[in-house]
């Protein structure tokens, strides 16, 4: 709900205006026209939000955690009945298809509801010692956790981190990313309704450079959870030392795909592509190099550019659209220089390299784009592009296979395609990556680990890896001597 025309803030369980009354505008990508006007928080602001947070925490870390999961399965429920809702605002604010929004909120209720089941069944231990007596852990909330989030997918995100974390008993304050604060506030509202107490969700949007930072120097906020770019989650990591605040990062990505000549190679051409230009290659997990043994490439290449060039680019809303637009004018100019520099550098175009023409002219869309001739030490091949672009490079054998892939500073994400099971396993555990697919795009889910290797982060998120990072653990020793 809004305050008059003004998408509030969410602290302390209502929509308020920010202290020093400014807002800002946020688009829709899809047609370059605004889309809501949002409070925009500053300084005073968080520390109201951490202050009700620390209110909140008060009673919502003292319920037993069958009482919190019990409330966390209400809040699922809740967030299943207002998917279309939800959807719709992520599909207008995002550009994301709608069919995509609505597999995203799937995964959102899917989330809540592992971590309303899981909070229970993770516990400490009695541990045996020399001494007479016993030793035992527990586990407790932190207090007051901070999460500062991305656009690429800004409600599924943040969701990953504020289940596990009010879950296990933590109340949080979040700083959505500027250019798509709608899908959290709107859910933040849900919280409240499905009983979670009045402060235990706050969220204030503004910009990072200072609702971001005065998150992170608060001597009242225990942890930082930060989803985006190396280059700011390396500043936040500096920051939150001075306070020694517990920090888990999720960064950025320039994740591989192998193929060998071996696989599948109908099934490859027609289901990689997916995992590069889904969400117009704005995620952390793209497979931006599709790096293919030689003797197969010809083939490859030509069933993989067929798949890029017949994929429906479109207006979000249409339920068929499989590809939206970028998420700002800016990030397309991003891509658009990247694409020259492959060029320049010796790299072709074989689908894709251009804005599509028509009704899509407003937005800012840009063609899912196959750079061939690529070699590892190209920029394209070794910066995070954020857009769909992907650049095909060449290999003779495993070993010179697994270099290509390990050679880069990010360890996200990745595929493997091969029929042989031995190099499967010779390949996934050679490969320097967090997460990784074999025969398969998706490998994410609710139930397992999801995190970086290298400079693409630190922790894990999702199974119950997420409550470890979400969690304090206690040692006690009862003497009975
Ligand atoms: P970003 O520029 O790093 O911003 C991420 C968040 O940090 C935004 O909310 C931003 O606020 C905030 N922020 C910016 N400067 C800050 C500062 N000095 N102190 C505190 N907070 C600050 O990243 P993005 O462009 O939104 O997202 C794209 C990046 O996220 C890519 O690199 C992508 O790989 C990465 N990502 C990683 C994962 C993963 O799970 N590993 C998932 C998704 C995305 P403003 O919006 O106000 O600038």
């Amino acid at each position: 709900m809004s305050v008059g025309t003004v998408e509030g803030l969410v602290i302390g369980g209502e929509r308020i205006t920010a202290a020093e009354g400014r807002t800002f505008d946020v688009v829709n990508p899809a047609s370059a026209t605004t889309l809501a006007t949002v409070a925009e928080g500053g300084v005073e602001d968080v520390n109201r939000a951490v202050a009700a947070a620390l209110r909140a925490y008060e009673s919502w870390g003292a319920l037993s955690p069958v009482t919190r999961g019990r409330r966390m399965h209400r809040f699922a429920a809740l967030v299943e009945e207002r998917a279309e809702e939800l959807a719709l605002l992520e599909c207008r604010n995002v550009g994301m298809p709608i069919s995509d929004a609505r597999g995203q909120l799937g995964m959102i209720v899917d989330v809540i509801r592992y971590y309303a089941g899981a909070v229970d069944k993770f516990f400490g231990h009695t541990i045996p010692v020399e001494r007479d007596g016993i030793a035992l852990t527990f586990r407790e909330p932190i207090g007051v956790v901070g999460l500062i989030t991305p656009w690429n997918f800004p409600l599924n995100i943040a969701n990953w981190k504020i289940a596990p974390a009010l879950a296990a008993g933590n109340t949080v304050v979040l700083k959505p990313a500027s250019l798509t604060p709608l899908s959290v506030l709107r859910y933040a509202e849900l919280a409240v309704e499905a009983g979670i107490p009045e402060g235990a969700l706050n969220v204030v949007p503004g910009p990072g450079g200072t609702v971001g930072a005065a998150l992170v120097e608060h001597p009242d906020v225990g942890k930082i959870g930060f989803t985006g770019s190396t280059e700011v989650g390396a500043g936040i990591a500096r920051q939150a030392a001075a306070t020694i605040k517990r920090v888990t990062l999720e960064l950025g990505g320039k994740s591989a795909c192998i193929v060998f000549a071996d696989a599948d190679l109908e099934k490859v051409g027609r289901m990689a592509p997916y995992a590069v230009f889904e969400n117009c290659g704005q995620d952390c997990c793209a497979r931006s190099r599709l790096i293919v043994e030689e003797s197969a490439k010809d083939e490859l290449l030509e069933r993989y550019a067929a798949t890029a060039s017949g994929l429906r680019v479109g207006m979000p809303e249409d339920d068929s659209t499989e590809i939206g637009p970028l998420i700002s004018a800016a990030q397309r100019e991003t891509v658009e220089g990247y694409v020259r520099s492959g060029l320049d550098e010796g790299a072709t175009v074989v689908a894709g390299g251009e804005r599509p023409a028509g009704e899509l002219e407003a937005g800012f869309f840009y063609r899912p784009t196959v750079l061939d001739g690529v070699t590892n030490d190209m920029r394209v091949a070794r910066e995070e592009i954020f857009g769909p672009v992907v650049s095909v490079i060449t290999f003779r054998d495993e070993a010179e296979a697994i270099r290509i892939a390990n050679d880069t500073p990010y360890g996200l994400s990745g595929s493997l395609w091969t029929r042989d099971g031995a190099r499967q396993l010779r390949v996934a555990r050679a490969m320097r990556t967090g997460v990784l697919g074999v025969n398969s795009n998706s490998s994410v889910f609710p139930q397992t680990p999801f995190g970086g290797y290298k400079q693409s982060g630190v922790g894990k998120e999702l199974g119950m890896h997420a409550l470890e990072h979400s969690t304090e653990l206690k040692s006690v020793f009862i003497s009975t001597e």
